[in-house]
């Protein structure tokens, strides 16, 4: 057995992009997120978090920091009627060279190791070039950016779609 997996991006796909979010205060949902996991449900999807996290790295906060804004998080897409799957976070920062640090394809693989996903079948939503690498190096091919965070160059960009916000989804993803 596989599953299908839409895989996100946390920082500026989920929530918008403040840099070093590590506090819940700080935190607020993008609009059209909660509705566009509903759809993915609708459509036999699993959803898994997978988001780079140097701020622990860097040490401007900890790694219970970011498990108290994961936990809050969770329960917010519970209340929704949203299950994500599983969070993996990269806490290294880019100088540890580390595997998990998108644009590698660690975490990915980490979650495949997990769950046995159908890496065909599945997509990565992000909001940076580093996603989709780390996305195509994973064995997967769909794959769409959003503007709603980083700032994207959608002349160089290799994302399969580019798209305002997770909210328009809908457009892209059918089946
Ligand atoms: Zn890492």
């Amino acid at each position: 057995m596989t599953i299908k997996t839409i895989f996100l991006d946390r920082d500026g796909v989920i929530n918008k992009e403040v840099g070093y979010l590590h506090k819940i205060k700080d935190f607020e949902f993008i609009d059209g997120v909660f509705d566009a996991c509903l759809y993915f449900q609708s459509l036999s999807y699993q959803i898994i978090i997978v988001t780079n996290q140097s701020g622990i790295g860097r040490g401007y906060y900890d790694e219970d920091a970011f498990r108290i804004v994961n936990n809050w998080m969770l329960s917010q897409f519970k209340n929704q009627g949203v299950n994500i799957l599983d969070v993996f976070f990269c806490p290294h920062n880019p100088e540890s060279n580390c595997d998990c640090r998108k644009p590698k394809p660690g975490m990915f693989n980490q979650a495949n190791d997990k769950y046995n996903i159908d890496m065909k079948k599945s997509w990565m939503i992000g909001d940076k070039e580093a996603d989709v690498q780390a996305a195509n190096a994973a064995g997967i091919q769909n794959t769409v950016l959003v503007k709603s965070g980083h700032a994207i160059d959608e002349v160089s960009s290799k994302a399969e779609f580019i798209l305002d916000s997770i909210g328009q989804v809908k457009t892209v993803i059918n089946n």
